[in-house]
């Protein structure tokens, strides 16, 4: 335990147990397993919520390779694997539920969270509260005697807004309530959930920790308090991957560290020249003093990645398509966490269905940019005749009044 991140990276899940003697684990296919005698199948039965071969929806070796990789880099002591980061979140809820409990639910979610606690929860009688992400002791107040899951996401979705985690999952623990955290944008590397009293960290290993844009997969690990509850649940939800996306996966967590390292490198140098440009209101990294949260961040992150916002100090949706449509390095598209670049915007009203109670009220689009591992002065020039083309409709617009 006492080794360094970089170094559990390198080796986590790489027990002689699943490579077989090669450096990793193989992909190892399987619904049938098949035992010799009575007594090994009665061995697996016993054994199989405890990484033994019983059944393929129970895993593979390539699978508990994953499973344990997870539990090294991030804590915790056990792994659920889900198809996606969204079946991960929804799953971890649904296992610390039942009808007339209460969810206390971060207003800056992703946005498939919010519809699952507005639609699926309410239909089961489960009744969701949001609360802001920049919210501290005063969350007591919403605690009710029916809450049984506090969710924070530290960066907020879209606006980053950093949370106090350790202050919210106190006053939770106090009230006997389960605290989930999707750590997506921590990737498992630069935020040590259990550190901060988080009992299920959450991610979507769509994006980093996969890194190259080509696999879902979620996971979710758990501390000795909850894991039983999530594993059972997650079993009898019949939540599975392919031992294909398990193995892209460990592939992925090989290159972590040093992947980030670059966004992160990468992705201040553009935060920093955008904060310079003049179309630019402010910018949202967490690693910059502009960004909510930003004390939070220098406190309890070892790093940050390529994934920022910023927020222009107009919103015109015809520049702003000028600028999206002849971008070069930048493509447009959803998820984040490959190597390569990625933007896209928000218009402010876009805000009005995805916040209820932290509004930002913006009066300039924000933009979101995914910050990949290209030369960034290719991606800075790429943004700087983005804005010029943005500048120019805005002066059409003005020679028109
Ligand atoms: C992408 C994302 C998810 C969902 O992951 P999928 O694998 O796309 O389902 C959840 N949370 C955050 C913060 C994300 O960015």
């Amino acid at each position: 335990m006492s080794e360094g991140k970089k170094t559990k990276l390198i080796t986590a899940g790489r027990d002689k147990k699943w490579t077989n003697g090669v450096v990793n684990p193989p992909v190892q296919r399987a619904s049938t397993v098949i035992f010799d005698t009575v007594a090994e199948k009665k061995h697996a039965i016993i054994n199989r919520a405890n990484k033994t071969l019983f059944y393929g929806r129970r895993g593979t070796h390539t699978h508990f390779a994953l499973q344990d990789a997870m539990v090294e880099i991030e804590g915790g002591v056990g792994c659920a694997l889900y198809p996606c980061g969204t079946a991960a979140i929804s799953n971890s809820i649904l296992a610390f539920v039942e009808a007339g409990d209460h969810i206390l639910m971060v207003d800056t979610c992703y946005e498939p969270t919010r519809d699952f606690c507005n639609k699926i929860m309410k239909k089961m009688g489960v009744e969701t509260t949001y609360f802001s992400p920049t919210i501290g002791k005063e969350i007591e107040e919403l605690i009710q005697p029916n809450t049984k899951v506090l969710f924070l996401e530290s960066p907020g979705s879209v606006t980053m807004e950093v949370q106090d985690v350790p202050t919210l999952a106190k006053i939770a623990h106090q009230h006997d309530i389960v605290v989930m955290l999707d750590n997506t944008w921590g990737a498992g590397v630069n935020f040590s959930p259990f550190d901060f009293g988080v009992d299920i960290s959450i991610q979507a290993a769509t994006k980093y920790i996969v890194g190259h844009s080509d696999v879902m997969i979620g996971t979710a690990v758990a501390n000795e308090k909850c894991w039983d509850q999530l594993r059972e649940q997650s079993y009898l939800m019949g939540q599975c991957i392919s031992p294909d996306d398990a193995y892209l996966a460990l592939r992925g967590i090989r290159t972590l560290d040093v992947r980030l390292r670059q966004h992160a490198e990468s992705s201040l140098k553009v935060a920093n020249w955008l904060q310079s440009r003049p179309e630019v209101d402010h910018v949202r990294h967490p690693a910059l003093e502009t960004c909510p949260g930003h004390e939070f961040f220098q406190r309890d992150f070892t790093g940050s990645n390529g994934l920022f916002s910023f927020v222009l100090k107009t919103s015109d949706t015809k520049a702003t398509t000028a600028l999206l449509d002849g971008m070069k390095h930048f493509s447009m598209g959803y998820s984040w966490g490959g190597f390569e670049s990625l933007i896209l915007a928000n218009e402010p009203k876009s805000f009005d269905h995805l916040r209820t109670v932290a509004h930002p009220h913006f009066t300039g689009t924000l933009i979101r940019l995914h910050i990949g591992l290209e030369d960034v002065d290719d991606l800075i020039a790429d943004l700087e005749a983005g804005l010029s083309r943005y500048n120019s409709v805005m002066l059409e617009n003005a020679a028109e009044l």
